[in-house]
C-alpha cells in the first residue's frame, strides 16, 4: 500500500450515503461528528453523484476516502465507484448491529458506535502513514 501524509483532516474526505431511514441519517450524523471532531471533513456525495467538475477534482486531491453506507444498498460506495473512485475506509451502518427501519428515531449512541468504529480506522491509517 502506499504511504500518504494524513495530518490534515481536509485530507480526510467522509461521503455519507445520508439515506432516507434511520441507517441513513445515522450515516449522515456520523459524517457530520467525524468534521466536528476534527477526524476528517465531510464532502457532498451529491456533488460526486452529479459529476460536479470541481468536486471530482477536489476528491482526487484528497488523501483518504472514507464511505458511509446505511445499509447493504451501499448507495456511497456505488456513487464513488461511478465516478472512479474507492473508499479506503468504509462502513456499513447495519453491519454494526443496527437494524434499518424507515423511522428517524436512533440513540444517539448509534452514531457514536459508528463513529468512534471510524475514528479507530483512520487513526490506525494515520499510524501506518506517519
Ligand atoms: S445505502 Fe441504504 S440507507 Fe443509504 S441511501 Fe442507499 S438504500 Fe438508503
Amino acid at each position: 500500500m502506499e504511504e500518504k501524509c494524513l495530518c490534515e483532516p481536509n485530507e480526510v474526505l467522509v461521503f455519507s450515503c445520508s439515506g432516507s431511514s434511520n441507517v441513513g441519517q445515522i450515516a449522515n450524523l456520523t459524517a457530520l461528528k467525524l468534521t466536528r471532531e476534527g477526524v476528517g471533513r465531510m464532502f457532498c456525495l451529491a456533488g460526486i453523484g452529479g459529476h460536479v467538475s470541481g468536486m471530482i477534482e477536489s476528491t482526487k486531491a484528497g488523501k483518504m476516502i472514507v464511505a458511509i453506507d446505511g445499509c447493504p444498498v451501499a448507495c456511497a460506495q456505488k456513487i464513488l465507484e461511478h465516478a472512479g473512485f474507492k473508499a479506503d475506509e468504509y462502513v456499513q451502518v447495519t453491519d454494526m448491529g443496527i437494524e434499518k427501519n424507515h423511522g428517524f428515531d436512533y440513540p444517539r449512541s448509534d452514531i457514536d458506535k459508528v463513529a468512534d468504529h471510524l475514528s479507530t480506522q483512520i487513526s490506525k491509517r494515520r499510524g501506518l502513514a506517519a
